[in-house]
C-alpha cells in the first residue's frame, strides 16, 4: 500500500490559539454574526446506522443526483469572507465516484483559495478513499465513543433494521483503528469527537486513551444532540455532565489539543458550579471551548436539493437555495430576521461566548432568555 506524503503546508497551523471555526471570531472582527464556514451534504448513504446518529432520518439506501459542482463552486466564491468548508453526510466517501467528482475538487478549491477544510467520516472503508484527501485536506474529523469493539458493535448498527455479525463490526473498528493510525503518521490532523451522552459519561478517560493511542491529535467533546436517531435516548443531566467533564480533565493526556463544544453551560448561569466549570476550562493548558457555528457563521447546503439550513440536522427548515440565492443573502436573512435566532443570538465578549446552540437551549433551557441575561464575572 502507497502512502502519499502531504503537500508543503503555507497555512497557518491550525491550534487552541487558532481555531476558523469558531464563530467568536468572525464576530469579533466584523462586530456581527458573518457568514465564514459553509457545510455541505454530500451524500445520505453510510455503512453503519449509529443509535446517536443526529442525522438518522436522512440516511437512504439510495440517492438521486446533486446539484452540478459548478453551481456550488460559484455559491462559495460568492462568499465574501469563506474561511473554512466542512464536507458531511451520511459517510462522505461512501461512493468512490463522489470522492473523485465532489470531494476532491471542493478540497482543491479550499486550498486554492486558502480556506481551511473539514470532512467528518467513520474512517471505516479502505484507506485509498481517504488517502486521496491527504494533499488537501486539514481536518479529518471521525466519531469515537467506544471503550472496545462491543461498545462499537452495539452502537454503530444500533439502527440497522437487522442484526449485523459481531465479524462485521470487528473488521470495521480495526480498520478505523489502522487507518486512523496510519493517516495521522502520514500527517493527517485527525480530530475524534466523543459525545457525552447516557453510554459515555463515565467512561470519557477510557476513551480519550484509545484515541492518543490512534494518533489523533485533538479530541472534541460535545453533548450529544437530543435530534433524529437520539431523539428518544435517555438525557444526561447537567451535573452528570459536569461531573463528566472534570473527570475527563482530570486525567487527559495535558499535551493534546482537547476542543469542547455546543456545551450546555454558560457564563450567565446562576449555578456556580457551571461557572467553576467554566473557568476550569479556561485555565487548563490546549483546551479550547468552541462557540457553536450552526447559524452564527455557518449554514449548510444540501448538495441534492440546494436547500439551504442552518444545522446538518434536519429538525430545523430549509430557509434557502442555492438555485436562486446566494448564500451570504441567505445568512442575512437568517441572521437579521429569523425568530429562531433572534432567542439565541446573545454575545458577551468578557466571556468570549456567542449564546447557546439552539438544540441545547431546547434541551436544557426551555425557559431562558438569553438575551435578557448576561455573563456573571
Ligand atoms: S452570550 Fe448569552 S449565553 Fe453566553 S454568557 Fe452571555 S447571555 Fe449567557
Amino acid at each position: 500500500m502507497t502512502v502519499i506524503q502531504r503537500s508543503e503546508w503555507p497555512l497557518k497551523e491550525l491550534s487552541p490559539s487558532y481555531d476558523p471555526w469558531d464563530p467568536l471570531l468572525s464576530l469579533r472582527k466584523f462586530g456581527r454574526n458573518t457568514l465564514t464556514s459553509v457545510e455541505m451534504t454530500v451524500t445520505n448513504l453510510c455503512n453503519m446506522r449509529c443509535e446517536h446518529c443526529a442525522v438518522g432520518d436522512s440516511l437512504v439506501m439510495r440517492e438521486p443526483d446533486m446539484i452540478p459542482l459548478p453551481l456550488m463552486l460559484k455559491r462559495l466564491d460568492e462568499v465574501e469572507h469563506l474561511q473554512t468548508i466542512s464536507i458531511t453526510g451520511g459517510e462522505p466517501t461512501f461512493r468512490k465516484k463522489t470522492v473523485d467528482e465532489v470531494i476532491v475538487p471542493l478540497l482543491k478549491y479550499a486550498r486554492e483559495r486558502g480556506i481551511r477544510s473539514q470532512i467528518n467520516s467513520n474512517l471505516t472503508l479502505d484507506i485509498g478513499r481517504y488517502e486521496k484527501l491527504l494533499p488537501y485536506l486539514d481536518v479529518m474529523h471521525i466519531s469515537f465513543n467506544y471503550t472496545s469493539v462491543d461498545d462499537f458493535h452495539e452502537v454503530g448498527f444500533a439502527n440497522s433494521g437487522h442484526p449485523v455479525p459481531r465479524e462485521v463490526a470487528v473488521k470495521m473498528y480495526d480498520k478505523m483503528i489502522e487507518n486512523s493510525q496510519i493517516l495521522s503518521k502520514a500527517g493527517m490532523f485527525i480530530s475524534a469527537e466523543t459525545m457525552i451522552n447516557y453510554r459515555t459519561h463515565h467512561k470519557l478517560p477510557e476513551i480519550h486513551r484509545l484515541i492518543k493511542e490512534m494518533g489523533c491529535r485533538r479530541h472534541e467533546v460535545h453533548p450529544m444532540y437530543a435530534a433524529d436517531f437520539a431523539a428518544n435516548l435517555p438525557v444526561v443531566s447537567l451535573a452528570e455532565f459536569r461531573t463528566a467533564i472534570h473527570d475527563l480533565l482530570d486525567h487527559r493526556d495535558q499535551d493534546m489539543w482537547m476542543l469542547f463544544g455546543t456545551l450546555p453551560f454558560f457564563a450567565c448561569n446562576s449555578e456556580v458550579e457551571d461557572r467553576q466549570l467554566i473557568q476550569r476550562l479556561r485555565r487548563e493548558p490546549n483546551v479550547t471551548v468552541r462557540n457553536d457555528p450552526d447559524g452564527r457563521n455557518r449554514v449548510n447546503v444540501n448538495m441534492f436539493t440546494g436547500d439551504v439550513f442552518v444545522t446538518d440536522f434536519a429538525a430545523i427548515p430549509a430557509f434557502g437555495n442555492v438555485s436562486h440565492s446566494q448564500l451570504d443573502d441567505v445568512f442575512s436573512e437568517w441572521s437579521n430576521n429569523h425568530p429562531l435566532n433572534q432567542t439565541v443570538n446573545c454575545h458577551c465578549d468578557i466571556a468570549s461566548c456567542c449564546g447557546p446552540n439552539l438544540l441545547v437551549a431546547d434541551m436544557y433551557y426551555k425557559d431562558t432568555d438569553f438575551k435578557s441575561r448576561q455573563a456573571i464575572l
